[in-house]
C-alpha cells in the first residue's frame, strides 16, 4: 500500500493566514511585494479586500498570524507590522478604484464603525448610492472615539476614510436616527443599522452611583475629544478586556497608579496578550481572581474568587470564596463589558442584540438590515469589518444584484521568483517599544514601525503557503497507527485509513495534501519513517521535483 498525494501546482491555494483573516487580506501577496520593497502595491493589495488598512496594521487582533504556518519552523510571520509597513512606508496612496455604474438603489446606513463603513465600501463599489448616518461629530466609532491615540493615530485613521470616501460614499455627521424606518420612506432601498455597541454594562453592586465610578468606555471618549478627566492619585480598573486595558493605560498617562481587578486568571483575561504586557510594562497592578462587592466613598471592597466548571462562555466561572480585601481609589473605573441599544420597532435577541435572519442579514423589519457589534455583541475590528461586508453582499442581493463582492484574484502571484523563504533560524522580527516611562509621559505611539529593511527581512521569512506545493507520501506498510502525524499536522492532512496493512494496523493516508505547507512535524515525528514530503515548487516556477528539505 502507498498512500501518496500528488497535488498540481499549477494552481493557487488559500494560505492559513488568509483563510484565518475574517476580511480575506490576500496576505501571501502582498507580503511578497513587501519582500522587493513594494510597499505601496502592499498596501493596494491589502486595501482589496480590506477598507481600513490602517486601521488594522495598528489594531487588528490578527488572527492570521495564530494560523501562520511559519510559527511551527521559528515563530509566526509578523503579520500586522508587515501591514503597518505597508501603511507606513507607501510612497503614495493607491489608485482609487474605478467606481463602477450606478445601479440607482440607494441605501442609507446608520453608523460609521468599522461594520458600516466597510458595508458602505463594498455596497458602493457595487454601484448603489450610499449615504451613511453618524451621530457623532466625525466617523469611525470605537476607532476614533475609544481607541487611544497611543494605538491608533488619527492621523493614520484619516487615510482609510480618505480612501473610503473615494469610491463615492456620502458621509452626513451630526445626524442621529432614532427610528431606522423613517430612512425607508425618505427614499432608502435598503436601511443597514450598524451603531455598534456602546451601553457600558453595570456592576450592579451596591455604592455603583457613588461620583467617583466611572465608565471606562466615557473615559476613553473623554480622552479622544481632547478632554483630561480628573481621575485623582489611585484609579482601580474592573475587567479584563481591551477596553479595561485601555483604560488602565490611559490612568496610567493621567498620573495615577492604577490596580486592575479580574475576576479570573491571567490565562482567561479577554483582552489581547500584548496589550496585557503592555499594561504590566506600563505599571499597571493586576488583582487576578477578585471581584468587587461594595462601593464606598474612596474605597471598594472586593471577594477572592476561585475557578470552577466552565460556564456558557467556555470559560471557567468565577464562584466567590469567603475571602474579601478593600482597595483604597480616588477613581473606580468599571471597564465590564458593553451591550447594545436596540431601535424602536425592531426585534431583539435575548442577549440584547438585534436579532437577524442568518441567511439574508435582515431584522424583523423588512429592508433593514444590522451587522458588526449590534448583532454579535462586543468583536475586534476586523470581525466588525468582515461582518460588515457579509452585509453588504446580503443587501446587494436584496436590491437586485449577485451578491457577489470578491474574488481571489486569479493573477495573484507576483514575484514567484521570491517565495523561496528564508531557512530556519530567521526569528520574527520584534516592533521597538519606547521605554514604559517615557511612553507614560505622552500619548504617543507606543512601538516604532519597521524600517523598510527590516520589513523586507520579516517579509522573507514568509512561506508563500499559497503558491508552494508539498507531495506527502505514506508508507503504509512501515505505519504503526500511532497517531502522531495527526495530531502534529498543522493543516490537518492525514487521517485514519478504513484498510488493515499487514502487520495488522490501520494505517495513516493523507486526506487534505494540498493543505500542506512543508513544516515537516510529521516527517520528524513519524517513529516508523512512514513519512516522506517532498517539494513540488511554485506554481511559476514549476520546478516540479525539487526535493528540499525531505530527509528521505
Ligand atoms: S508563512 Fe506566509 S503564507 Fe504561510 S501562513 Fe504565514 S504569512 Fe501566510
Ligand atoms: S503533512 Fe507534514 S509537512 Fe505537511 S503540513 Fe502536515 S505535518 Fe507539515
Amino acid at each position: 500500500m502507498d498512500m501518496t498525494h500528488s497535488p498540481n501546482p499549477q494552481h493557487r491555494k488559500t494560505a492559513p493566514c488568509q483563510a484565518a483573516c475574517p476580511a480575506g487580506v490576500d496576505v501571501p501577496r502582498y507580503i511578497r511585494a513587501l519582500r522587493n520593497g513594494r510597499f505601496t502595491e502592499a498596501l493596494s493589495i491589502v486595501r482589496e479586500q480590506l477598507p481600513f488598512a490602517a486601521a488594522c496594521a495598528f489594531a487588528c487582533t490578527h488572527p492570521c498570524e495564530s494560523a501562520c504556518s511559519r510559527q511551527w519552523v521559528d515563530g509566526a510571520l509578523a503579520i500586522r507590522d508587515l501591514k503597518r509597513a505597508a501603511v507606513e512606508l507607501a510612497d503614495s496612496a493607491p489608485a482609487p478604484p474605478e467606481v463602477p455604474p450606478r445601479t440607482g438603489k440607494r441605501v442609507a446606513i446608520v453608523g460609521s464603525g468599522p461594520a458600516g463603513m466597510s458595508a458602505a465600501w463594498w455596497l458602493s463599489a457595487k454601484g448603489h448610492e450610499v449615504v451613511v448616518f453618524e451621530e457623532r461629530h466625525a466617523p469611525g466609532g470605537m476607532l476614533r472615539h475609544a481607541i487611544p491615540e497611543y494605538r491608533l493615530p488619527e492621523r493614520f485613521l484619516e487615510k482609510d476614510f480618505q480612501w473610503i470616501s473615494s469610491i463615492g460614499v456620502c458621509l452626513r455627521t451630526n445626524v442621529r436616527i432614532d427610528v431606522p424606518e423613517t430612512l425607508l420612506r425618505e427614499g432608502f432601498d435598503a436601511v443597514l443599522l450598524a451603531t455598534g455597541a456602546w451601553k457600558s454594562l453595570r456592576l450592579n453592586i451596591p455604592g455603583e452611583t457613588e461620583a467617583m465610578v466611572m465608565d471606562g468606555l466615557k473615559l476613553l471618549q473623554d480622552i479622544r475629544s481632547g478632554q483630561t478627566p480628573s481621575v485623582g492619585r489611585r484609579v482601580v480598573v474592573i475587567g479584563g478586556g481591551n477596553t479595561a486595558m485601555d483604560a488602565a493605560r490611559v490612568c496610567r498617562r493621567l498620573g495615577a497608579s492604577v490596580t486592575l481587578v479580574y475576576r479570573r486568571t491571567r490565562k482567561e483575561m479577554p483582552a489581547l496578550v500584548e496589550e496585557i504586557e503592555a499594561a504590566l510594562e506600563e505599571g499597571v497592578r493586576m488583582r487576578f481572581s477578585a471581584a468587587p462587592i461594595r462601593i464606598e466613598p474612596n474605597r471598594v471592597k472586593c471577594v477572592r474568587m476561585r475557578l470552577g466548571e466552565p460556564d456558557a462562555s467556555g470559560r471557567a466561572r468565577p464562584i466567590p470564596t469567603r475571602k474579601q480585601f478593600a482597595l483604597d481609589t480616588s477613581t473606580l473605573i468599571v471597564a465590564i463589558g458593553q451591550g447594545v441599544s436596540v431601535p424602536e420597532g425592531i426585534r431583539g435577541t435575548r442577549y440584547g442584540t438585534i436579532e437577524i435572519d442568518e441567511q439574508t442579514g435582515r431584522t424583523s423589519i423588512p429592508s433593514i438590515f444590522a451587522c458588526g457589534d449590534t448583532v454579535i455583541g462586543p468583536s475586534s475590528i476586523i470581525e466588525a469589518v468582515a461582518q460588515g461586508k457579509l452585509t453588504a453582499a446580503a443587501i446587494d442581493r436584496h436590491l437586485g444584484g449577485s451578491g457577489t463582492i470578491d474574488s481571489l484574484s486569479p493573477d495573484g502571484c507576483a514575484d514567484p521568483s521570491s517565495a523561496e523563504p528564508l531557512p530556519p533560524g530567521h526569528a520574527r522580527t520584534r516592533l521597538q517599544r519606547r521605554r514604559p516611562a517615557l511612553r507614560i509621559q505622552d500619548w504617543d505611539l507606543v512601538e516604532q514601525g519597521l524600517k523598510a529593511s527590516s520589513a523586507m527581512t520579516e517579509a522573507g521569512r514568509c512561506l508563500s503557503c499559497d503558491i508552494r506545493w508539498f507531495e506527502v507520501k505514506v508508507e503504509a506498510e512501515l505505519c504503526k497507527d500511532c497517531g502522531y502525524c495527526r495530531e502534529a499536522c498543522p493543516s490537518r492532512v492525514f487521517a485514519r485509513s478504513d484498510e488493515f496493512n499487514a502487520g495488522g494496523y490501520r494505517p495513516a493516508v493523507v486526506l487534505r495534501g494540498d493543505d500542506c505547507v512543508g513544516c515537516m512535524r510529521c516527517v520528524y515525528i513519524c517513529p516508523d519513517f512512514a513519512i516522506h514530503v517532498r517539494e513540488l515548487g511554485t506554481r511559476e516556477n514549476k520546478e516540479i521535483g525539487t526535493d528540499r528539505r525531505s530527509p528521505q
